[in-house]
Parts: structure tokens; sequence; C-alpha cells
């Protein structure tokens, strides 16, 4: 809908000239951008696996208030008009930006590479054993500001390039990532100035690995080499709030880059940009890492509790590969509530090769 998407840019530009009032309406806008993600994921799955629909969890909650105090439980309605009038409600009554958010949510997309490893997914998959964690909007920083980032080494640290949509499932039973998707929506600017997106999908059932960069790469002459690069097996990624002491001990055997958002290093690691992501605070949830830890498992690789790590790493018997992986259904820690119920206890290690794990021991 180029003549609606261009409408409501004006909108947003628009607004975002004006006064109290337009900050307000901006403000409004990029918050419920972010419950309608992850609300339209959960209608999309819902619709294709009715059973489904208490395993979808998410980082939002549905219930929305705006700037002005107006509360609504976001939900996708049956049409687009039911939805336009309850987006309208939050929204200032600004219809037009309701029409047109409502006519994106409603419009029926078509997959790019669905049925294409149809035969070789014979694998069962029992819905009442499948759970879903979503990330709508990770990077909401970067989101919110907006600004155009800087491509450095192949990652970019700011921008909204970092922001990613993050979707993954995981087995009940078993508590492991299976199937994650990263989508970058603003992966691309182009001479137009309209953005475009690029999504990274993988699976990892049993002996089953798939994903889409092996997809990618056997379609074309020159396949990318994830670890032939020197630089990037000796990259770790690393948050701008981890502490000085880890930081010290990494730099005396890796090079550490500082970029945004948990979604955005991970994708980093699976496409082969770092060999490896180091967190010891409690600021990565479940569903920052469920999508992503599928890809990476899809490739080899995993993601460990940081506290896993420092235990074992000193000990010369234990193999860091066997250490356990995080499990998605159920919380870390017993009696944590609000978020840190899903919190990533005590950071994490994500690795694209077992390799790089024993290195970093
Ligand atoms: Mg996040």
């Amino acid at each position: 809908m180029p003549h609606d998407e261009s409408s409501l840019l004006e909108l947003l530009v628009q607004e975002k000239k004006g006064k109290q009032k337009n900050e307000r309406f901006l403000q409004d806008f990029k918050t419920l951008a972010d419950v309608l993600v992850q609300e339209l994921v959960k209608f999309d799955l819902k619709t294709k696996f009715p059973g489904m629909a208490d395993s979808i969890h998410g980082e939002e909650s549905t219930k929305f208030t705006n700037t002005l105090g107006d509360t609504v439980r976001v939900e996708i309605q049956d049409t687009p008009e039911e939805t336009q009038n309850l987006l309208r409600q939050v929204l200032d009554e600004n219809d037009t930006a309701a029409r047109i958010l409502s006519k994106a949510i409603h419009i029926q997309t078509a997959v790019k590479d669905a049925g294409l490893f149809a035969d070789q997914l014979d694998h069962d998959l029992i819905v009442d054993d499948l759970g879903v964690w979503i990330d709508p909007i990770d990077s909401t920083g970067q989101y919110i500001q907006g600004d155009i980032g800087q491509e450095e080494a192949g990652l970019v640290t700011e921008g909204l390039q970092c922001v990613s949509v993050l979707i993954g499932v995981y087995s009940k039973s078993t508590g492991l990532p299976i199937i994650g998707v990263i989508n970058q929506p603003f992966a691309c600017l182009n001479d137009d100035g309209v953005w475009t997106g690029s999504a990274v999908w993988g699976v990892s059932i049993a002996d089953l690995n798939l994903n889409s960069l092996a997809l990618e790469s056997s379609s074309t002459s020159v396949p990318p080499q994830p670890d032939s690069d020197i630089s990037a097996k000796q990259t770790i990624l690393i948050s701008s709030i981890e502490s000085q002491n880890i930081q010290d001990i990494l730099a005396k055997n890796y090079n550490l880059r500082h970029i945004s958002g948990a979604g955005n290093k991970l994708l980093g690691l699976s496409l082969g940009k770092a060999a490896g992501y180091v967190l010891t605070q409690n600021t990565i949830f479940k569903w920052d890492c469920c999508g992503p830890h599928a890809i990476l498992r899809s490739l080899g690789g995993g993601i460990v509790a940081f506290t896993d790590f420092e235990r074992f790493s000193v000990s010369e018997e234990i193999d860091v590969c066997l250490l356990p992986q995080i499990m998605y259904n159920r919380p870390d820690v017993e009696g944590a509530v609000g978020a840190q119920k899903w919190c990533n206890h005590g950071g994490i290690v994500a690795y694209t090769s077992p390799t790089f794990l024993k290195e970093l021991k």
C-alpha cells in the first residue's frame, strides 16, 4: 500500500513537527505499534493453530494506555472496521492513523519460503507441546529514536537497523527452542528513502537442522563462510552496561563490540559477524532469546547460562559444550515476579560454535 504508507509517514512527520499534542501522538503510536506487532503474530498463529492460543507469550501486555490515560485491550478484531474503531480510541480519535494501521494489520501476506522444506520436515510436531515467545520490537529505544545507523565491519551499533521482531517456538516438554525467526523490519534503506526488511529463520528439531542462511548460500555461487573471517572469530558482542571487570577479562583475548539490541547481537552471531555474545546481567529475557537460540542451534551453536559457564569453566574435566542449554518452559528462579519471572537469570553466553565456547573457557 505505497499510498497509505506515504500518507502515514506524512502524518507522522506532521505530528512530529507539532507541539505537545503531537509528541503525545507519536509516543502513543510507537508504543501501540509494539503491542500490535505482538497481537498480529498471535492472531495469525491462533488462526492457523487454534489449539495454541494459550501457549503464545510475549513481552508486551495487551492492555494499552495512551498518554491521556485512556486504556484499551488491544486485540485484532475480525474485520478491519472493528480493529479501526478499537485503535481510534487510543489514537486520540485520529481516524486516518487508525484506518491505515488497521488496513496494514488485515492485509493478507504470502510467505516466501513456505513449503520449501516440507519433505524434510517429516517430524510430527505435536501442537499441544509447542509454546511461543514473541518480542514484538526488540531495541525499542532505537526504534523510538528512529535514527539511521551506520554499518561498521558488518554490524550496526545504533539506529533503526538494530530493531528486530523475534519469534521463537519451543517444546514445552524439553524446554528447548526448536523454530526461530529474527525479522529486521528496517534492514536496508533504498535511494527513495523506503525501508525494506530482512528475515533469518532456523529450525532445530532432534537431528534436523535447517535455516535460511544455508538456503541462501546454496542458491548463490559463492556461499558465505561464517567462521572463515579471522576478525569475526575473535569478536565478542557485549552490552554497553556490561561490568567493567568482565570487559577487561574478555578484552585480553578478544575484540569487543558494543552494539544495541539483544536481537541485533544474536542476529550478528547468526550471520557470522561475531563468535559470541556474553552478558552477565539480568537484562535478557526468554522472549529475547527463544527465536535466535533456535537459529543458533540450527547452525551448531547455542546459548548457555552465564552462571553455569562461569561455574564450570574452571574445571578441566567438564566439557563446556555439554552444559545445559537455557530453557523456555519455566522461570529460572522460583518466586520471581513480573518481567523478572522470565529473565535469563545471571546472564548468558551465546556462541556460534562449540570451538569458540571451548576457547572462551
Ligand atoms: Mg527485547
